[in-house]
Order: C-alpha cells, then structure tokens, then sequence
C-alpha cells in the first residue's frame, strides 16, 4: 500500500502516559484517548474522544521513530487500551514495527477485559508472536461493589478470566491496583478482595499506585462534597500490608515504587512477603521515612 507520508515528528495529542517500566521505550501513538473512558478516578484522557489513528499517521511515525530512535529497543502503543484495535489493523501495525524498528525487542501495550475478550485466543497468539510482548492492566481493585461505584464496568471474575487467557497466550502481564481508591471505610475489605484477585490472577508484575483526587473528575467531587474521605498515610500503609497478605503468586514482583506512594516496596512473591509486611510495619512504628507529600506525582 502506497501512503503519503509526513516526516515532521511524532504525532502526540494532549496528556500522554505510559508505565514505569517504558519509560525509555519508543512511544507510538496509535490510538487517542480511552475506549473505556468512565473511571471516577481518572482525568487521563477526559478531553479526548476515543479514536484509532489514521494508518498514515501511524507509518508515518514509525518512520520518524526509526531515523531518531535507534537505541530504544521497546516500543509502547499508546494511548489508552491499543489492544481494542482490530486485529487486522494491529498485526499490520506490528508488522511495521518489524519492518521499519527492527532493533525493537518487545512491544506492549493497555489492555482491559473489554480488548482482551475481543480477541480470539489464536488472535492473541498472533499478536504475541508478532512481537506483543508485555500487557498492562489496571485492574485497580477486587471488591465487586467498588469495582462499580467507580465505574469499572467489569466484575474481579472478567479481571481473572481476561488475565488468564493472555497469560495463556503467552504474554508477560503487568497489572496495576489502586491504594486508597475504596475510601476509609473499605479499605482492608478492598485490600482483601484484591489480593484475592491477584492470586487467582497470577500476573508476572503487580504495581500498586495511591489514588490521587484530579480536579473535574467525580472521584474529586465525591471528595469535595464530603462523600468520598481518602485514607491517611498510616491506613494506607495498612492496606497495602492487607493486600500483599492476601496475595499469594507463584513467581511475580510486586511493587509500590510509583511516584504516588508514600512508601515504596519491592517483593517478589511469595519469597520476599515477609520481609515487605516486616518493611511495612517498621514504616508504620515510624522507623522508615515516608516520601514527603511534594514529592508525590502521578
Ligand atoms: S483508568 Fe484506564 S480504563 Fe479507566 S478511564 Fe482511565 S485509562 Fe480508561
């Protein structure tokens, strides 16, 4: 196919994130926004409209990427859930990616039950073979009754079944959960149902983040009118301890090193539990310094 192409730089849109661990990948724009777009807790892409990007676009950035990118051996498709995008459309683009970046080892990308149900498990596999390599979830709890106050729009069981099934097809999976998301009063029966979630789940990477009120979003209302009381330093540290408790995989890193936390901990499981739970408590008995709140950041 013959497509015209524009070389001025990449084509970023608005507010662009994309995990921790990619921050020195190469980060392509292939979808704007959130095809979910509905948590009450994040602002993200609340001023995008969700779309796939024009194939020229996206060629074309691969193209700019592989004369100013030549060190960067991962690759991010971002924004949002990229894995929502036809298959058709996102076997071409990792066949670019081969084609144009072939010093790039692996390739992730956001998925969510929603993507993750839309493929096949043949489909995933091709996906995977073609240089997919890592996805990242934001299951953010597993308390089912939260899970709907926020708007999750699936229940722990689609988050256990859809991590399953791209584990099955062979795909590191990284899983986020969000500290402080059920308020003061469910904190520890979140924690719990989470740390129940990851064990069924078994992710190979779980980071925790703290949730943090962005203005215009309804978390944040909730907040301002009294409805919504986020958990001090010392609850979250209890829910945090609550949830590596409760979670038990056979051979995953969880961390909570993410700018947002105030304590951060490194465990692979289950070797390193006792040792974080110990970790945590001495941060408790105020023996291990707290990140100071400025330097805390989404
Ligand atoms: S938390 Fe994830 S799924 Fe929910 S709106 Fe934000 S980007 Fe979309």
């Amino acid at each position: 196919m013959e497509l015209p192409i524009e070389q001025d730089g990449m084509h970023y849109e608005g507010m662009c994130i994309r995990p921790p661990s990619e921050a020195y990948s190469i980060l392509l724009p292939v979808t704007l926004g959130c095809s979910l777009n509905k948590c009450t807790f994040c602002g993200t892409y609340k001023d995008k409209r969700f779309t796939i990007k024009d194939d020229k676009i996206i060629l074309s950035d691969i193209l700019f990427a592989s004369k100013v990118m030549r060190r960067q051996d991962k690759a991010f498709l971002m924004d949002g859930d990229a894995l929502v995008i036809p298959q058709k459309r996102l076997m071409w683009i990792l066949d670019r990616v081969r084609e144009h970046l072939p010093w790039v080892k692996r390739v992730g990308a956001y998925a969510n039950a929603k993507s993750l149900r839309m493929k096949t498990p043949e489909e995933l596999l091709a996906l995977r073979e073609n240089g997919l390599g890592i996805l990242y979830y934001g299951v953010e709890t597993g308390d089912d009754e939260l899970r709907k106050k926020i708007h999750k729009g699936t229940s722990a069981r689609d988050c256990i079944e859809m991590g399953r099934k791209a584990k099955q097809a062979g795909f590191r999976l990284s899983v986020t959960v969000l500290l402080g998301i059920a308020g003061r009063k469910r904190s520890l029966e979140h924690a719990r149902a989470t740390g129940r979630l990851l064990s069924e789940m078994d992710p190979d990477f779980v980071g925790a983040l703290t949730v943090m009120l962005i203005p215009g979003t309804p978390l944040y209302d909730e907040h301002r009118s009294g409805e919504f009381d986020l958990p001090d330093e010392a609850e979250l540290m209890r829910e945090l301890r609550e949830m590596i408790l409760h979670t038990d995989l056979t051979r995953g890193l969880f961390y909570s090193n993410h700018a947002s936390n105030y304590l951060p901990v490194k465990a692979r499981l289950p070797r390193g539990k006792q040792e974080a739970l110990d970790l945590i408590d001495r941060a408790l008995n105020g023996q291990v310094a707290l990140r100071p709140e400025w330097m805390r950041a989404l």
